[in-house]
């Protein structure tokens, strides 16, 4: 054979093993999008054949389409009939696929103290957040927002037992937007273990929740830009964790120059203010979907403390300024683009 022929030959040999290597080291992974909650979930699963991976996309599916009907704030259904019963003054009873997440939203309102409260609404109503659209025009009335923050609708006011709930407080209208998207992707982990699959991760535009790896490597993803475009950081997940932003840029209302956040602090009745986003890791979607809100609501002043009796550890929150607030927890896994930001690393959580 002439030099070149076996040169030729010896690179022929080489690149096929290196494509054999490519192979095994890159897993089988099978997508799918889903258009639901108003954003884009894709799910990825890794390692399985293409026929698991569908049953389990259709399956997941199917439970997205019923969990939006089932806890729609606005758009007629189990929940604003509940919601209707509430402002009557009625005892009513609850769809049961309601009754979890009612109880979990309880449970979570006590210990953000309040901060993250699923019973305002009303307020939201009247902030113009109850619609598919963005709102616009001034700011609703000062006496009619102070109105409702005098009745104090809080989830404390609803007892729920044996499937039938009474509220004391007629104020109170139940709206799941600020951890419905973390309970539903935690049903949607719990679909996939059901279903034998171990490695996946399902994502939410950026709120995500992830289990085992990527072929045997830490599924890495991106922690979203508090300005909306692009991320800030990257950050490898391990199984199990949920990673969930909260951010202003997300829903507003603009009117003459002014930007209202759609995330309100339920003591005052007023969009939140010099909070651009927040980012929490935790063990469940639901625990860090209602913690990155209560945390915005908390503000630089009162997010340590609110994560603390949430059980959180890890969570970053970034100001208008462009500051980031960040645990040691969170500061220790996290890669920051460049140019990184200023850093405050808090005193561990
Ligand atoms: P998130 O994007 O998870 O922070 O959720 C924001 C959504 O939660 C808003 O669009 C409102 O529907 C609702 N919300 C706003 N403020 C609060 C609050 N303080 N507690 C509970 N839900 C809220
Ligand atoms: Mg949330």
């Amino acid at each position: 054979m002439p030099p070149f022929a076996r040169l030729f030959a010896a690179m022929f040999i080489l690149a096929a093993l290196l494509a054999g290597c490519e192979r095994n080291n890159t897993p089988d992974l099978q997508k799918a999008e889903l258009f639901v909650f108003g954003t884009l979930v894709e799910i990825t699963v890794s390692g399985e054949d293409a026929s698991t991976a569908d049953r389990a996309f259709a399956a997941i599916n199917a439970d997205f389409r019923r969990m939006h009907r089932d806890w729609h704030a606005w758009e007629p259904g189990p929940l604003t009939e509940l919601n209707r019963a509430v402002a009557r003054g009625e005892p009513a009873k609850v769809l049961p696929s309601l009754v979890p997440i009612i109880e979990q939203s309880q449970r979570l309102y006590r210990s953000s103290n309040g901060l993250f409260n699923p019973a305002i609404g009303q307020l939201l109503q009247l902030w113009g957040f109850q619609s598919n659209e963005p709102p616009n025009g001034p700011p609703p009335p000062a006496e009619e927002i102070a109105a409702l923050v005098a009745q104090d609708p809080g989830m404390d006011d609803i007892v729920l037992e044996n499937g039938v709930l009474v509220s004391d407080n007629t104020a109170v209208q139940m709206d799941f937007g600020a951890f419905a998207k973390g309970y539903a992707i935690d049903l949607a982990i719990a679909r996939l273990r059901d279903m034998g699959i171990e490695n996946a991760i399902v994502n939410a535009g950026g709120d995500l929740i992830a289990i085992g790896t990527k072929g045997g490597r830490p599924w890495r993803v991106g922690v979203r830009h508090p300005q909306g475009e692009g991320i800030l950081a990257a950050l490898d997940v391990n199984d199990n964790e949920s990673v969930f932003t909260s951010g202003n840029y997300e829903r507003f209302r603009e009117y003459e120059g002014v930007h209202y956040t759609h995330i309100l602090d339920p003591r005052t009745g007023y969009p939140v203010e010099g909070v651009t986003s927040v980012t929490v890791i935790a063990e469940t979607g639901a625990l860090a979907d209602a913690a990155a809100t209560a945390l915005v609501v908390a503000g630089p002043e009162q997010w340590h403390e609110t994560a603390r009796r949430m059980g959180i550890r890890q969570a970053m929150l970034v100001t208008e300024e462009g500051t980031v607030h960040i645990s040691p927890a969170m500061a220790e896994r996290v890669h920051f683009n460049q140019p990184a930001p200023e850093l405050r690393v808090s005193s561990p959580l």
